[in-house]
C-alpha cells in the first residue's frame, strides 16, 4: 500500500503501526519500542499520532523542520506532531476537501507523558503556519509559560507538572489567527497549603523569591524562604535557584507581552505574598477547651497578611477565628475549634490563589480576544491539554472529576473511531463486520444522570445541612445496588469503587460534601471585597461574567470572561457591573483588546461556563465541572478531531529507556490496543482522489483494494483485486468522496 521504504508494513520500521502484521499487545509494544530507541518518538496509528517522552531534547523543531510539514500532505514525511498541526490547520481552511471546519486536537496521557510539551510544538507550528509574525502571534506563545508558572508544580511524576487542563480555542479568519480563547478546568488549589513528600507548591512563588530584588521582597513583606510553611523545605540549590530567576524574568516578560498592567502585577504578587503568610498563622486555645486564638509566635504573620491583603487585621483574625451568621437579624459568633481555625486559614489562602488563577485566565481572554467584525465566521482550532485518567493510593472528589473527564473523552475518541468510521464505511458500500467495542455509556450515565447520577446525588446531599459524607455513601450504595460499574466498599469503610472503561477505582469519600459545596464564607467574601488592594476587591466582587455581545446583525459573538465592559444603561436605567443579571438586555461599550471602543452594542448577559462566581444561584463544584465539560463536549463533537497520545516510556524520566510494563499499561489506558484492532481491520490509509493521482504518477506502486471502483486498468485476484497503476497514467474517473485502502502485509501478495 505504501512506497517501499518510507511507512512500510514492518514492524520497528513502521510510521504506522496499524500496518503490523501480528497485532497484539507484544507486537505492538515491540514496534514502538524499535522505533523509540532509533530516537522515532512519533507513530501513527492511521491518523492518531503516539508521541512517547524522550526526556532528552532532540534535534526534531527546527525551522526547516517546520517549513518541510507546511505543506497540506505530509503522509510521505515521518509521522511527527508538527503535521498533526498542518492537518488541523488545513483542514480547518477546507484545503483538501470536505469545506472549511472547526477542528480539535485532543492530547492525552498520563502525568509526564509530554502532553503539555505536545501543545506548546502545535502552538508554535500553527503560529509559524500563519507567518504572520504578528504581536498577536507572539501573545499566544506567551501564555503558556504564563500559565505554566502559576499552574505547574514539580511531583513526583514530572518536574513540570500541570496542575489544571486547559483548553485553547486558536481563532482564524481565513488563515490569519485574530485571538484565542483559554479554559481551564480543576486547579488543584489544594497544593497552596499542602504538597506530599518530594512534591512542591506551585513554580511562582519559588520564582518570586528567586527573582525579586531584595527591596522588591521588603515591599511584599517576604522574609527568608525557608520560613514559609507552605513552601518550606523545598527550596533549591544554588543551581536551580538561578535557574527560577531566570524564570521569573520570563515570567514577568510574558505578562507585559500579553498585556498585563503594572498595577496588577504588584497586587498579584501582594496577594502571593498575603498568602504565605497567612500559611504561618498558627492557632492555640485560649485556656483549655475554650476559644481558639491566634498564638502570640505567629502574630506578626498575621498582621502581614492583614497588610499584603490591604485589609484590616481584626477583620482577617475574625474570619479566622469564628464563623458569624445572622439569625433574626442578630449576628451571632460561634468560635472555632484549632482545627477549624487551621482549615478556615488554609481555605482562604486556597480561594484567594484559586481566584488569582481565574483572574490571570480572564484577562488573557480579555488581551487575546478577536476584535474583527461579529459577522464575520471564525474558525477555530482548538487544543485539549487535560490530566489523564487517575488512579491513586488515595482518590478523592478530585480524581472523581478527573476521571469522570476521562469516561468524556474516552466516549468521544469511541464514538469518533467506531461510530463515525463505522457510519463513512456504510456510506462508501464497503464491507464492514460489526465492531463491538467498549461502551463506556453506562459508566457516564452512572456519574452523570439526571437525578439519580451520582453527581447530582452529590448536590442532593450537599444541599442538605444534616448530610454528611456517610450519609452520601449510603445513599449510594443503595441506589447503585447491583450496577455492574459501581461497588460498595466492604465493611464500615467510608469509600466506594466505579469500575471505570480504565479499570476499578476506589473512591474515599471523606470531603466530598465540603468540596461539593465549595463555599465562600460571606465574612471572607466581605473582608476582600473591602480590601485596598484594588485586584483583590474585583477578585471577589464576582465580575467575571460570561456576556454574549450582539452588533446590528444576527450572530452573537462571545464576549470574553472579565472583558472590561463600561456604561451599561438597560432602557433608561444605568446598570452597574455588579448588578448584571442573566438575561438582561443592555447596551453597552466595550473597549477591545486595542483600545478600540466599540459603541453601543446590544449586549445580552447570559450565565455562561466561566460564570463561576456570578450566578444568582450557587453551584456545586460538581455542578459547575458538568456544565464546563458539557460545553467542551458540545464544541469538540461539532469539530473534527485529531488524536495525539503521549507516552512516559519510564518513570525514572530517563533518555532510551522503554520499561514494557509502564508503556503497556499506558496503551491499555489509551485505548490504544483497541484502536489499532479497528484500524488495521478497517480502512486505514484514505488520500483524497488528488492526492492519489499524484503519488501514483511519480512512483509505480501496487495497490490492493477491498472494493473495486470503475478505475483502469485493474487485475481481479480472487478476492481482492490489485490496481496497477503506471507512472504518469491518469485516474480518469473522479469520485467526490476519499479512497479507502487496506494495508496488506507483503505475505498476503505472496498469497495472490
Ligand atoms: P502533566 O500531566 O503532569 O502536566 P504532561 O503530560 O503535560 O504531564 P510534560 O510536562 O509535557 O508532561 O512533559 C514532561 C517533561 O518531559 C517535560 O518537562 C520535558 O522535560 C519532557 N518532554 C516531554 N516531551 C518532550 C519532547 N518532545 N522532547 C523533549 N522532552 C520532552
Ligand atoms: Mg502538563
Amino acid at each position: 500500500m505504501v512506497p517501499p521504504g518510507q511507512r512500510g508494513p514492518q514492524p520497528g520500521a513502521a510510521g504506522d503501526l496499524a500496518a503490523l502484521a501480528e497485532l497484539d499487545e507484544a507486537a505492538l509494544l515491540a514496534g514502538l519500542r524499535e522505533r523509540f530507541l532509533q530516537q522515532h518518538i512519533y507513530t501513527d496509528i492511521g491518523d492518531i499520532l503516539v508521541a512517547m517522552n524522550p526526556f532528552q531534547p532532540l534535534p526534531l523543531y527546527g525551522r526547516e523542520v517546520s517549513e518541510r510539514y507546511r505543506r497540506l500532505q505530509t503522509d510521505a514525511l515521518p509521522p511527527h506532531i508538527f503535521a498533526v498541526a498542518s492537518r488541523a490547520y488545513h483542514a480547518m481552511l477546507g484545503r483538501g476537501g470536505g469545506g472549511p471546519r472547526n477542528q480539535c486536537i485532543l492530547i492525552s496521557g498520563e502525568s509526564g507523558a509530554g502532553k503539555t510539551e505536545s501543545t506548546k510544538l502545535l502552538l508554535q507550528h500553527i503560529m509559524n503556519l500563519c507567518k504572520g509574525n504578528s504581536q498577536l502571534e507572539q501573545q499566544i506563545l506567551q501564555v503558556n509559560p504564563l500559565l505554566e508558572a502559576f499552574g505547574n508544580a514539580q511531583t513526583v511524576m514530572n518536574d513540570n507538572s500541570s496542575r489544571f487542563g486547559k483548553y485553547i480555542q486558536l481563532r482564524f479568519q481565513k488563515n490569519i489567527v485574530q485571538g484565542a480563547k483559554l479554559s481551564e478546568y480543576l486547579l488543584e488549589k489544594s497544593r497552596v497549603v499542602q504538597q506530599d513528600t518530594g512534591e512542591r507548591n506551585f513554580h511562582i512563588f519559588y520564582y518570586m523569591f528567586a527573582g525579586l530584588s531584595s527591596e522588591q521582597k521588603e515591599m511584599y513583606g517576604l522574609l527568608d524562604p525557608s520560613l514559609y510553611r507552605y513552601i518550606s523545605g523545598r527550596f533549591g540549590t544554588q543551581e536551580v535557584t538561578e535557574c527560577w530567576k531566570h524564570k521569573y524574568q520570563e515570567v514577568r516578560n510574558a505578562l507585559d507581552m500579553v498585556g498585563f498592567q503594572e498595577q496588577e502585577q504588584v497586587d498579584m504578587q501582594a496577594i502571593l505574598a498575603g498568602v504565605l503568610s497567612l500559611g504561618n498563622v498558627t492557632f492555640e486555645p485560649e485556656e483549655s477547651n475554650g476559644p481558639v486564638k491566634v498564638s502570640e509566635a505567629s502574630q506578626g504573620w498575621l498582621k502581614a497578611a492583614a497588610g499584603q491583603f490591604g485589609v484590616q487585621e481584626d477583620e482577617l483574625l475574625k474570619c479566622l477565628i469564628c464563623t458569624t451568621s445572622v439569625t433574626r437579624g442578630e449576628q451571632i459568633q460561634r468560635f472555632h475549634t484549632q482545627q477549624q481555625a487551621e482549615d478556615a486559614r488554609d481555605s482562604i489562602a486556597k480561594v484567594a490563589y484559586g481566584r488569582v488563577f481565574g483572574w490571570i485566565v480572564c484577562k488573557i481572554n480579555e488581551l487575546l480576544a478577536e476584535n474583527v467584525n461579529p459577522e464575520v465566521e471564525l474558525r477555530e482550532i482548538g487544543i485539549l491539554d487535560i490530566f489523564g485518567f487517575e488512579n491513586f493510593a488515595v482518590n478523592r472528589f478530585e480524581q472523581l472529576c478527573i476521571n469522570l473527564a476521562n469516561e468524556q473523552l474516552q466516549h468521544f475518541f469511541n464514538h469518533h473511531i467506531f461510530q463515525l468510521e463505522q457510519a463513512a464505511y456504510k456510506e462508501e458500500g464497503l464491507p464492514w463486520e460489526t465492531i463491538t467495542f467498549n461502551n463506556n455509556e453506562p459508566i457516564l450515565n452512572l456519574l452523570l444522570a439526571k437525578p439519580l447520577g451520582l453527581l447530582s446525588l452529590l448536590d442532593e446531599q450537599s444541599a442538605f445541612p444534616q448530610a454528611t459524607d456517610k450519609t452520601f455513601v449510603d445513599k449510594l450504595n443503595s441506589s447503585f445496588k447491583g450496577n455492574l460499574h459501581f461497588q460498595p466498599a466492604r465493611g464500615h469503610v467510608l469509600s466506594f469503587s466505579i469500575i471505570h472503561y480504565a479499570g476499578k477505582v476506589q473512591y474515599a469519600a471523606r470531603g466530598f460534601l465540603e468540596k461539593n459545596r465549595d463555599t465562600v464564607p460571606a465574612n471572607v467574601r466581605g473582608l476582600f471585597i473591602n480590601s485596598v488592594t484594588p485586584l483583590l476587591s474585583v477578585l471577589f466582587t464576582g465580575k467575571s461574567l460570561c456576556v454574549s455581545i450582539m452588533s446590528q446583525g444576527p450572530s452573537w459573538r462571545e464576549l470574553s470572561v472579565g472583558m472590561r465592559l463600561m456604561c451599561f444603561t438597560s432602557g433608561s436605567a444605568r446598570v452597574t457591573l455588579g448588578m448584571l443579571q442573566p438575561g438582561v438586555v443592555l447596551l453597552a461599550s466595550t473597549i477591545s483588546r486595542t483600545g478600540t471602543l466599540m459603541p453601543h452594542v446590544k449586549t445580552k448577559v447570559i450565565p455562561g461556563a466561566d460564570d463561576k462566581f456570578n450566578s444568582t444561584r450557587k453551584q456545586s463544584a460538581g455542578a459547575q465541572f458538568r456544565h464546563s465539560l458539557m460545553v467542551l463536549m458540545e464544541r469538540m463533537y461539532s469539530a473534527n478531531p485529531h488524536f495525539v497520545r503521549c507516552i512516559k516510556p519510564n518513570n525514572q524520566k530517563e533518555p532510551g529507556v522503554l520499561d514494557n510494563q509502564v508503556v503497556l499499561l499506558q496503551l491499555r489506558y489509551n485505548g490504544l490496543l483497541e484502536t489499532i484492532r479497528i484500524r488495521r481491520d478497517g480502512f486505514s490509509w484514505r488520500p483524497s482522489f488528488e492526492e492519489f493521482a499524484e503519488r501514483s504518477s511519480k512512483t509505480s506502486e501496487y495497490f490492493f483494494l477491498d472494493i473495486i471502483w470503475e478505475i483502469t486498468p485493474i487485475t481481479r485476484y480472487g478476492q481482492y483485486g490489485i490496481l496497477l497503476v503506471k507512472p504518469g497514467a491518469p485516474l480518469t474517473k473522479e469520485r467526490k468522496s476519499r479512497l479507502f485502502f487496506k494495508y496488506w502485509h507483503q505475505e498476503q501478495l505472496a498469497k495472490c
